[in-house]
């Protein structure tokens, strides 16, 4: 418990000043908060790393976090799981989008629970407040991906891929 509130001081402070997309320009910290809690609290998962990795999923990705201070402050097992969600920035976009659904049927349970979560709040947010420039087509083809992406993941949290699957019909709606 304490950990999870520490790795949202963390992230809070890592991200501030980071916008989401949607028009309002949402705080960035609403994000990770918002995987942390499908998985706690829709999903009914315990698993202290995997909630502390929910948290801070995006930290090595978008913010100056290095792999040995979150080693040092939330330990390797949540560095393992984090780095194993992270896109690798020097890739083209095309080529980071084309990876995540060939790697993701490698990825740890623990990783995929996260990646899972990760799309469902995604695809929840491309349906209330999405993107403020993106076009039906735009939305439409981000769904596609993300299916994609989850289908290489199925058979790992019955109750998370439901979740995907109603966000998804979601986003399919005009
Ligand atoms: P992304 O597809 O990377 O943008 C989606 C990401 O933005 C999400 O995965 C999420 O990532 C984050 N995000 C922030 N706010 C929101 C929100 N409100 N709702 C949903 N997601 C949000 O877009 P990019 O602009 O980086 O473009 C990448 C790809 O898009 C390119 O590979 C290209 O193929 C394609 N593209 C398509 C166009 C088209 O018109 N069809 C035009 C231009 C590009 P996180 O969880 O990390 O925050
Ligand atoms: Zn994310």
């Amino acid at each position: 418990m304490h950990r999870i509130i520490q790795a949202i001081a963390f992230a809070a402070e890592k991200h501030r000043g980071q916008r989401r997309k949607d028009r309002d320009a949402s705080p960035y910290i609403n994000h990770p908060i918002a995987l942390a809690n499908v998985l706690a609290n829709e999903a009914g998962i315990e698993d202290e790393s995997v909630l502390v990795a929910a948290v801070l999923h995006d930290t090595i990705e978008d913010t100056d976090t290095s792999e040995e201070e979150m080693a040092q402050l939330f330990g390797q097992a949540v560095v393992d799981i984090v780095n194993e969600v992270t896109d690798d920035k020097s890739l083209p976009k095309a080529e980071r989008k084309r990876l995540q659904i060939e790697r993701a049927s490698q990825a740890s349970r623990e990783a995929k629970l996260v990646k899972l979560a990760d799309k469902i709040c995604n695809l929840r947010d491309l349906a209330g407040s999405p993107p403020a420039d993106w076009s039906f087509e735009r939305k439409q083809e981000y769904l596609r991906w993300a299916k994609a992406v989850v289908d290489q993941i199925r058979g790992v949290h019955p109750t998370l891929e439901r979740l995907f699957d109603e966000a998804y019909r979601l986003g399919l709606l005009p």
